[in-house]
């Protein structure tokens, strides 16, 4: 019997974070929050990005407190 193995395809997004096993989320890893926020500054939702809701709610408060200290740019509106 040799039925091809079905390939995982990445049409569900996996959470990056879960994926790479990180526990805690460092607000000071700006290279990690950068790709999640939008260019305006805003935080991208989880739909988009894919993250679990754990991670997406660590990584909102990541953020929240890299803005606090100036890593990252708040949201600008007009
Ligand atoms: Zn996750």
């Amino acid at each position: 019997m040799n039925k091809p193995k079905k390939r995982a395809f990445f049409s569900q997004k996996i959470c990056r974070f879960c994926a790479e096993k990180i526990e805690h989320i460092d607000f000071y890893d700006i290279k990690l929050l950068k790709p999640l926020i939008s260019e305006r500054g805003k935080i991208v939702p989880s739909r988009i990005s894919g993250n679990c809701a754990r991670h997406q709610r660590q990584l909102t408060t990541a953020i929240k407190r890299a803005r606090n200290i100036a890593l990252l740019p708040f949201t600008v509106e007009h």
